[in-house]
């Protein structure tokens, strides 16, 4: 195929895969997907000490949940390291990088000089023009940057942005230990691998500039870059553990559903029209990097909630009862089978934002030692109450099963006989059933809970009578 898009997501392994970096990896993945383009996964793992296998397991598990396929990979950097060793040699070879023998010491010796005298802190150029090596040392290679003029970088989001090269240092490209630095790798990775358009953080943009050098210090083509404005959050400030979870793992734990997260996150710096929900074939087939905007987007939980309510309500229930599993677990909750979970499930989701919040409400399906709302019991369970509680109580005695419309016609009859509101039993009955004055239909609640322990229920609220 000619011109095929080719695109990446590159994540360093130093922590979970969060919030930010999944809308990233999500746009990269949307643009591929929209132009039947190729998606990469390149973990840069260059980062020795930060870099962790549990990090790696916790990126690669955020995206598996978050429905973000790979076409290619993980391709991890550390497999690579001949590349980028002979990418820095073929830049001495040509004059463009040098062997720079200064110590850690003497570097940050002449740093706090810098900072002392209110100077921007800068490589001098010491080791550009050397006679030899110093003996007894391990060189780092530095890439031997242009002082002067400027690098534009012809950004599809910030439009052009221009860079002084007189700002920009002789970087090391290689560490003293062989180890490459992130602009480096990064450049030869992206090159070699035919990425065509780079979508990142805007945290990286003052980076670009130095990578645009390092392009066209190699003659290789400069790829298309994309620099996404940051997420905030209420505060304005950078989104950070402060405002909340930031893990994408953290959400699924709090029983977001993944469409739900994928809807949110892309709606934070991208849009088309107004329209707010989107199913996956709406974002593959509108998403473009023109819709993007320029100004950081604000994180905003309400509306996630929201959304994830919605995705709810339109899940099957079916599948919702799955995904209840492990929330109800957590709760030493056991369905007493799949059927009757789900029939559990239609009648919480309407009513719930989350699978915790459904888990929460489910209990008292599950178990009669709940927490009873005293307040609710006061005002609903009264002395008026206790004929008609008993005279449903016999009914249902010489029920043989529960349906709701027989039972329907039940508390119609009581309501007869008696002289009383239906609310007034319904609310009595609710509260005996579930402990509190809010739950699902009484009538879907009874058949659900069953004859049985109905009647033990409403026997041991009649007691207290
Ligand atoms: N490893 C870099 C990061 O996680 C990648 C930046 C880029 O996309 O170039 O921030």
């Amino acid at each position: 195929m000619v011109n095929q898009m080719v695109l990446r997501f590159a994540p360093s392994p130093t922590g979970f895969l969060h919030i930010g970096g999944a809308r990233t990896a999500l746009f990269n993945w949307l643009l591929a997907r929209h132009k039947g383009g190729k998606f990469i996964l390149r973990i840069e793992d260059t980062d020795q000490v930060r870099s962790t296998r549990e990090s790696i397991d916790a990126i690669l598990d955020g995206m598996t949940w978050l429905g973000l396929d790979w076409d290619e990979g993980p391709i991890y950097q550390t497999d690579r390291m001949t590349l980028y060793r002979e990418h820095a040699e073929r830049l001495i070879r040509e004059g463009k990088a040098y062997y720079c023998y200064c110590t850690p010491e003497e570097l940050e010796e002449k740093r706090q000089k810098a900072l002392q005298e209110k100077r921007k802190p800068k490589y001098d150029g010491r080791c550009r023009n050397l006679e030899g090596p110093i003996p007894g040392r391990n060189p780092a290679i530095r890439f031997k940057a242009p002082q002067e003029g400027k690098t534009i970088l012809p950004d599809l989001i910030k439009g052009t942005v221009e860079f002084d090269n007189a700002e920009m240092d002789d970087l090391v490209i290689l560490r003293s230990d062989g180890w490459p630095t992130y602009n480096f790798s990064v450049v030869v990775d992206d090159a070699t691998m035919g990425i065509t358009h780079v979508i990142r953080g805007d945290d990286h943009v003052n980076n670009t500039p130095r990578q645009i050098l390092l392009y066209q210090a190699f003659g290789y083509p400069l790829p298309e870059f994309a620099h996404v404005p940051m997420i905030l959050g209420a505060d304005k400030a950078r989104l950070s553990k402060r405002h909340g979870a930031t893990s994408v793992m953290a959400y699924k734990d709090m029983g977001y559903l993944p469409q739900a997260l994928v809807n949110y996150l892309v709606r934070l710096g991208w849009s088309h029209g107004d329209q707010e929900v989107f199913t996956q074939e709406e974002l593959i087939r509108n998403f473009s990097l023109e819709n993007v905007g320029k100004s950081a987007a604000v994180f905003n939980q309400e509306k996630l909630n929201w959304l994830n309510g919605l995705y709810i309500r339109r899940e099957n229930p079916e599948t919702l009862a799955q995904l209840l599993l492990p929330f109800l677990e957590g709760k030493g909750l056991k369905p007493r089978n799949r059927s009757w979970l789900v029939e559990v499930v239609k009648t919480l989701q309407e009513r719930s934002k989350t699978l915790v919040e459904m888990a929460d409400m489910a209990e008292f399906y599950f178990r009669d030692d709940f927490q009873t709302d005293e307040k609710a019991e006061k005002k609903h369970l009264t002395p008026i109450i206790k004929e008609p509680l008993e005279i449903l109580i016999s009914r249902l005695g010489s029920t043989l099963e529960v349906d709701e419309k027989g039972l329907e016609e039940i508390f119609q009859e009581i309501v007869a006989r008696k002289n009383i509101k239906l609310g007034a039993i319904a609310q009595a009955v609710r509260v005996a059933l579930t402990g509190k004055s809010v739950s699902p239909g009484i009538y879907e609640v009874m058949r659900i809970l069953g004859k049985d322990e109905v009647l033990k229920r409403l026997s041991r609220a009649n007691k207290k009578l």
